[in-house]
């Protein structure tokens, strides 16, 4: 007998008590902040995780989902064309493929270099009228091997992508130092809310994105002013 297709299956409970659970800190951490659990928006990262795993989370409300690798997250964002995702792209972006990118996704977080906005902008003209969605990667840690401007370089690149119409930028990514004690993690993102709020009086009003605090780290996020995680494991289960 052949099994069913993989597409059908449901979550099974287990993964329903890790959502309820996730939602339950989340709701724990705003609070604990004085912040409206409601402005934290939740990325889930579906990286190596399947269409079924997505419609699981589909099912479940959720509605944004982040993919890292052009090559795998292309077949995956096809079969759910119609299931109403928005889809954002979180790895680092290569030049060969911004014009992909820009035709498939609706948000890109990982942008680093002027020359990278630059070729999406124009790619994204080919294909679509609506703006692409823009954050800019800063490496709060300064870590050598790690993508990313340094925090005196977003203002520049800030105004140098406000040149381009195809790109709505939205705000500021980062990922802290992942080996880095906790409390050198919340000073880091008490270091980009900062920059966050500065930047604000010097761009639009769809300046509204605070992307920060993955599976390790979202709690501590939210009650130093994230507006936006992105969760892979704690939602989704480990990635193998
Ligand atoms: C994989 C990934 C995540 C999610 O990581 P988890 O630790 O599984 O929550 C978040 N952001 C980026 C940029 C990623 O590559």
């Amino acid at each position: 007998m052949l099994a069913p297709p993989a597409e059908i299956s449901v979550p099974t409970p287990n993964i329903e008590q890790r959502i309820n659970r996730f939602r339950d800190e989340i709701r724990a951490a705003a609070l604990r902040a004085n912040r409206d659990p409601e402005e934290v928006r939740v990325l889930a990262v579906s990286k190596q995780k399947s269409v079924a795993d997505i419609r699981g989370l589909l099912s479940q409300g959720f509605r944004e989902f982040g993919e890292s690798y052009v090559v795998e997250a292309l077949p995956k964002l096809k079969s759910l064309a119609s299931a109403g995702c928005t889809w954002h792209y979180v790895g680092v972006v290569q030049s060969n493929k911004t014009k992909k990118i820009a035709q498939h996704f609706d948000w890109v977080q990982s942008i680093d270099r002027v020359h990278i906005g630059k070729r999406l902008a124009e790619a994204r003209k080919e294909f679509s009228n609506v703006p692409l969605n823009v954050c800019i990667q800063v490496n709060i840690d300064d870590e050598p091997t790690k993508a990313g401007v340094a925090v005196h370089e977003v203002a520049e690149l800030v105004q140098q992508l406000q040149e381009f119409s195809q790109l709505q930028i939205r705000g500021l990514m980062a990922i802290p130092n992942p080996n880095a004690p906790q409390n050198a993690t919340r000073l880091s993102f008490r270091r980009m809310r900062a920059v966050f709020d500065r930047l604000q009086s010097q761009t639009s009003p769809a300046w509204d994105t605070l992307s920060m605090g993955m599976s390790a780290d979202y709690t501590i996020a939210i009650e130093e002013g994230t507006t936006m995680v992105r969760i892979g494991t704690a939602l989704m289960g480990p990635r193998t």
